[in-house]
């Protein structure tokens, strides 16, 4: 295993359920030191792909088998929907999940008024709410599966090679020495496209830096805030400890400001007091790329999530570790094949923040 952030740490842990006792997962930095740590940590079913729908469901039952240790406050996604376009693509999306047995439904603007008085809602068309959605912490995540899965775990340890012998791979050189292997499984978020071209295997994932602040008071919130999102800015926030944690598309705080400020005024008053940016890890169609590589023997891969690999984990991981043991996938993920891009099958998810 290459990459110790949620998507590597998931995927060890399914590893040992199914079996495997020697897997061993190599980590440059520390467990949860790339996208993983700077995540909102947003958890929610309001998809418009049905195979993402379906991987939330399957993720959120292995999330609530963690208990309190992760933080998992569901408190609900409210999106606040600007304009005719995006609400009626949502009600479509709504009637997807629905279909799926998500409790998912369309709020009136005087209901998103009751679930978050402070919200200033000018020129909002419609929103939707799910009650199954919220957030956790992920790093708090990593380490419970890091526990759980009882791998030999090698932190400052970074990978710098692929030995491929007549497509089959023989070993992974390291910083700390060669192990010989004939798997590789590849999570190394946005790093993976070069983690992939050691192996000759081409990953299109670019990084597209994110930025979150953190304010010290709510501003009178209420308690059970849900994750609110204006999905036509791209502005959202939720609950963080005393405070409260707001982001967006923007890079610097200066741009995201107005739309936090016209969306939710009392964010005026209140002290930004620390700040944190990351890699969201971008695939061409905004969806993950998951699977095994073709011209390469035993090379499995999962990046690309563009904004919601932190949540797809539990399932992907799953299904990472079905593939390497050989057994029928719980989810037939093969839509996410990176070689889709090639035959020009593109799968893009709408409903990205
Ligand atoms: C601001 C922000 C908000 C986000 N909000 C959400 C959200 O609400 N919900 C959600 O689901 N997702 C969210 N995301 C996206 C999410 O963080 C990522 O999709 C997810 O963390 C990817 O996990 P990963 O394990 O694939 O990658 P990472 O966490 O990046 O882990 C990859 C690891 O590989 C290691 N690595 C790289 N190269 C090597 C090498 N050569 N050798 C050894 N190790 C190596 C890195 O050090 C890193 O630790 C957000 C991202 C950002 C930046």
């Amino acid at each position: 295993m290459i990459g110790g952030g949620a998507l590597g740490a998931a995927t060890a842990f399914h590893l040992r359920r199914l079996g495997v006792n020697d897997v061993v997962l190599v980590e440059r930095d520390a467990l949860a030191s790339g996208s993983t740590s700077k995540s909102a940590g947003g958890i929610r079913a309001q998809f418009a792909d049905e195979l993402n729908v379906r991987i939330a469901l399957r993720s959120m039952t292995e999330f609530e088998s963690m208990g309190d240790e992760i933080a998992w406050r569901r408190f609900g996604y409210l999106f606040l929907l600007d304009s005719d376009d995006d609400l009626a693509a949502f009600r479509g999306a709504l009637e997807l999940q629905r279909s799926l047995g998500v409790p998912s439904t369309e709020l009136g603007l005087d209901e998103v008024r009751e679930l978050v008085p402070q919200l200033e809602l000018e020129g909002i068309a419609g929103a939707t709410f799910c009650p199954l959605d919220g957030y956790a912490t992920p790093e708090a995540v990593v380490q419970w599966y890091a526990r759980e899965s009882r791998a030999d775990i090698r932190q400052s340890c970074a990978a710098t090679g692929i030995e491929v012998r007549e497509g089959r791979i023989e070993a992974v050189e390291t910083t700390r020495g060669r192990i010989e292997t004939q798997v590789v499984v590849c999570c190394a978020g946005v790093w993976s496209r070069d983690v992939g071209a050691m192996a000759g295997v081409e990953l299109p994932v670019e990084g597209e830096a994110r930025s979150m602040w953190f304010t010290p008071e709510d501003g009178g919130l209420p308690a059970r805030l849900p994750l609110t999102i204006d999905f036509g800015s791209g502005f959202y926030v939720h609950r963080e400890g005393p405070g409260l944690a707001f982001g967006g598309r923007e890079r610097e705080l200066e741009d995201a400001a107005e739309a936090a400020a016209r969306r939710l005024p009392v964010l005026v008053d209140l002290p930004v007091q620390t700040s944190w940016w990351g890699w969201y890890d971008v695939s061409p169609d905004w969806n993950a790329l998951v699977g095994e590589a073709h011209g390469v023997s035993r090379f499995l891969y999962a990046t690309g999530f563009s904004g919601h690999g932190f949540q797809q984990a539990p399932a992907v991981g799953e299904h990472l570790a079905e593939l390497v043991v050989g057994k029928e996938p719980t989810l037939d993920l093969s839509a996410f094949d990176a070689a889709r891009f090639a035959s020009g099958a593109s799968r893009p998810e709408t409903m990205v923040v």
